[in-house]
């Protein structure tokens, strides 16, 4: 039988108006509504910020090494300084979540510009700030999403050019990507991907796009971010045989394409099988995508793939 898509991931613990979670913020540890940053951090005002966001799953870290190695190069990529070694960045971040006692979580670190104790407006004058938290794991698509896929626009908004802001640098630029979730959401659609500037498709809010066709693989290699989801989509596929490329996708291609997913940490691999009204397929989940996904969850307890969180010390 094929292996259901849904059946692979519970649901999130249920959300108040804070969510259940511990942050670290200016060097201690908090309640999620006690955390808080001042207004005049640059990278509230001016978007001057970098992040990464891993998850863990049933107690366990999924390739946190690959998002510590993703967050690092991107905090010195915008010339920034982080007050701790990558160590204790680690420990923070487990700290956070053994405190929350969260088995399944949402783990995010942050950077940004911090502001100039000077009001100078100089970046080089800026004291940096880091926080981190763990909240409740979370999907880009909901229950019913994930086990029937996803309805998706291509939006006409344009994703910001990587010769003005890197993609490859998690960054919260995130305009573009909400006015395509607008631009889709009254078109009836539930979700979007966004062109670049060689009209080429590039990405959605939080995830990565891939479409198959005769058993081939493809994924947009420019304007993206370069997912940890994506990578790891890319290494299952080689894994199980299947020929990957990442290279140029147009939305010819995904309208010709038998499957299309997504990948994020918020939700692993999950179905698409409306885009632009139409359906890709069969207009239901395929197998290509139910294996890929499969596995993706079975890494999750693999101790080379994950890392337990220690929740007694
Ligand atoms: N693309 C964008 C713009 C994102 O913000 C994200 C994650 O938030 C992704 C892709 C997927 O990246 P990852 O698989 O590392 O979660």
């Amino acid at each position: 039988m094929r292996p259901a898509v849904a059946d692979a991931m519970p649901s999130a613990a249920p959300t108040t108006q804070f969510p259940p979670g511990v942050a670290y913020v200016d060097g201690r540890y908090c309640a999620m509504s006690e955390a808080k940053i001042s207004v005049l951090d640059w990278g509230f005002l001016r978007s001057d910020a970098t992040y990464d966001v891993a998850h863990v799953w049933k107690g366990r870290f999924f390739r946190l090494d690959k998002h510590i190695d993703r967050f690092l190069n991107s905090v010195k990529s915008l010339r920034m300084t982080l007050p701790v070694g990558r160590s204790e960045l680690q420990d923070i971040l487990t700290e956070c979540v053994r405190r929350a006692g969260l088995r399944e979580a949402y783990v995010e670190m942050v950077c940004t510009r911090g502001f100039s104790p000077s009001f100078s407006r100089d970046p080089r004058d800026a004291d940096n700030t880091f926080l981190a938290f763990a909240i409740p794991y979370s999907s880009v698509a909901n229950e019913a999403q994930r086990a029937r896929g996803l309805d998706i626009a291509i939006s006409q908004v344009r994703r910001i050019p990587p010769s003005s802001v890197d993609p490859t640098i998690k960054n919260y630029h995130w305009l573009d990507l909400v006015a395509g979730l607008f631009d889709a959401y009254d078109r009836g659609a539930e979700n979007v991907v966004l062109t670049g500037d060689d009209g080429g498709v590039t990405e959605g809010p939080g995830f990565n796009i891939f479409a198959a066709r005769g058993g081939e693989v493809l994924t947009p290699d420019r304007g993206v971010l370069e997912g940890i989801t994506r990578q790891t989509a890319l290494e299952l596929c080689r894994e199980l045989g299947i020929p990957v490329t990442a290279g140029p996708l147009s939305a010819a291609d995904l309208a010709r394409a038998e499957e299309v997913f997504i990948t994020s940490t918020a939700g692993g691999i999950m179905p698409v099988t409306r885009i632009e009204q139409r359906p890709i397929g069969d207009g239901r989940p395929g197998p290509l995508t139910a294996r890929l996904s499969a596995l993706y969850w079975e890494k999750h307890e693999d101790p080379a793939w994950s890392t337990a969180v220690d929740y007694d010390t």
